[in-house]
C-alpha cells in the first residue's frame, strides 16, 4: 500500500520533490490541490505536468475517506460517519456555532474530531468504550475528517456557483474539538503530526488556539503537551471531583488519580496560561450530588479552570441517565456559589446521537443485525 500523502508536513514532501529535481514552487502548488481545492483525484491538479502527476499517484495515495452514512440537517448539528479503508467507521460531528453565544459569524462551524477506531479507556458511561479499541487513526485520517466535510461543503448545489468564482474556495469550518472516538492523547504522535498539519498555513489554517484536544486524563502525556510549541486548548473529561466517584465511571483514574492529574494540568496552566476546561457530565445518582461541589470548585480555583456541565445522553444499552433540569441547574447555581465559571450545556445534537461513538456503534450493531436500520 502507498503511504498517504496528507499524512506528510510541508518540508517532508519538499524534500521528496527535491529528490526528483522539481522546482520548489511545484510543493506549493499540490499543497494548494490537497487543503484549498480538496482535489479528489490526481487528474484535477490541472496546473502540474502530467508526467509529476503519475509520479505523484505512484509514490502516494491521496487517502480519500468515504462518507457512508450522515445525519442531521444542514442548519444543525450533522453528524458524518465515514468507512476508512479497513471499513472501520469513524464519525465526525459538524456543530454550527451560535452567533449569539460567542458573537461568531454565522456561517462558520466547530468540527468534532475522532483520533482512534474504538477506545481502550472504557468509561462506563461512553458509547465509543463499548466494542474496545480497534486502533488508532493515521494522521491523514485525522486530517481527511476535515478536508472531507469542507470537499462534502463544496459541492453543495448553491455553494457551487460562489466557488467556481473564486480562486481559493472558502473554509466553514474554523474550530476544531478533539472530542470525537477515542483517548486523543493515547495517540500521541499521529494527533500532532494530523494537528500540525490542520494548524500549518498552508494545511487546514486553523488557529492552534481554535483546537482543543479533550483528554480523560493521561497525565504523562498532558505534560508532555505542555512542552510543545502549540498553544491548544485542554479540555479534561473529569465527570467527578473526588477519585471514589470518578473511579467508579472512569477507570483511568485507577492509573492517574486525581492528585496526579491535578499536577499535570498545573503544569500544562502554568506553560500554557488559562487554556483548560473541565468537562463534566451530569449522571443521576452518580456525580450529580452537591457532595462533589466543594472538590470540584477547589480544583477549578486552583488551575483557573472553567466548568463546562453536560447533561449525560443516553446511551442504547447502558443504565445511565441524565438528572432532571432541576437537580442540573441545583448543580450549576452552587458552583456558581463558589465563584466557579460554568456553564450547562443544553446539548446539540442530542436527537442525532452526537455524543461520541453513538453514531458508529450503532451502525455497527445494525450491520451486524443486532437492531433494525432506522435512519439512513
Ligand atoms: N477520550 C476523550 C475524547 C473523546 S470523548 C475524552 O474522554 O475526553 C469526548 C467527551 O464526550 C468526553 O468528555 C466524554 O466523557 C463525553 N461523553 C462520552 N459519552 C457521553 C455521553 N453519553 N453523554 C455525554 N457526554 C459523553
Ligand atoms: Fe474513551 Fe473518552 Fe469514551 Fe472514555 S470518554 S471511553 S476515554 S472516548
Amino acid at each position: 500500500m502507498l503511504p498517504y500523502i496528507k499524512s506528510f508536513a510541508r518540508e517532508e514532501l519538499q524534500a521528496q520533490l527535491e529528490q526528483w529535481n522539481e522546482p520548489a514552487f511545484r510543493t506549493d502548488q499540490i499543497l494548494f490541490w490537497l487543503y484549498s481545492r480538496r482535489a479528489s483525484s490526481w487528474d484535477e491538479m490541472t496546473n502540474l505536468p502530467k508526467l509529476l502527476r503519475d509520479r505523484l499517484q505512484s509514490t502516494f495515495s491521496l487517502g480519500v475517506i468515504e462518507l457512508f452514512r450522515k445525519l442531521g440537517s444542514r442548519d444543525t448539528t450533522q453528524k458524518f460517519l465515514w468507512r476508512l479503508h479497513d471499513h472501520s467507521l469513524v464519525e465526525s460531528v459538524l456543530i454550527p456555532a451560535s452567533p449569539s453565544l460567542y458573537g461568531e459569524q454565522s456561517d462558520r462551524h466547530t468540527l468534532c474530531l475522532s483520533t482512534q477506531v474504538g477506545c481502550a479507556y472504557g468509561c462506563k458511561f461512553c458509547a465509543s468504550g463499548l466494542d474496545g479499541w480497534k486502533r488508532n487513526l493515521e494522521p491523514f485520517e485525522i486530517v481527511e475528517q476535515v478536508i472531507a466535510i469542507e470537499r462534502w461543503h463544496d459541492r453543495q448545489p448553491e455553494e457551487m456557483e460562489r466557488i467556481d468564482g473564486s480562486p481559493k474556495a472558502d473554509r466553514i469550518i474554523n474550530n476544531l474539538v478533539i472530542m470525537g472516538m477515542g483517548e486523543p492523547l493515547a495517540n500521541y504522535a499521529n494527533l500532532l503530526k494530523a494537528l500540525s498539519i490542520l494548524n500549518a498555513p498552508w494545511g487546514g489554517g486553523i488557529g492552534a488556539r481554535k483546537i482543543t484536544i479533550s483528554t480523560s486524563g493521561l497525565a504523562p502525556q498532558i505534560r508532555q503537551l505542555a512542552d510543545e510549541p502549540f498553544q491548544f486548548r485542554l479540555a479534561i473529561s473529569l465527570h467527578g471531583a473526588t477519585d471514589e466517584v470518578r473511579s467508579r465511571i472512569m477507570p483511568v483514574n485507577r492509573k492517574y488519580p486525581l492528585k496526579e492529574l491535578a499536577n499535570a494540568c498545573a503544569y500544562y496552566q502554568e506553560k500554557k496560561g488559562r487554556m483548560i476546561t473541565f468537562e463534566y457530565i451530569l449522571i443521576a445518582g452518580v456525580n450529580d450530588q452537591l457532595d462533589q461541589i466543594k472538590p470540584l470548585s477547589a480544583l477549578a480555583r486552583r488551575l483557573n479552570a472553567k466548568v463546562n456541565l453536560i447533561p449525560y445522553n443516553k446511551v442504547d444499552g447502558l443504565e445511565w441517565v441524565r438528572p432532571d433540569e432541576r437537580t442540573q441547574e441545583a448543580f450549576l447555581g452552587a458552583l456558581e456559589d463558589q465563584g466557579i465559571t460554568a456553564t450547562l450545556r443544553r446539548e446539540k445534537g442530542h436527537d442525532i446521537d452526537a455524543a461520541c461513538g453513538q453514531l458508529r456503534l450503532k451502525t455497527e450493531r445494525e450491520l451486524r443485525g443486532d437492531v433494525a436500520t432506522t435512519n439512513t
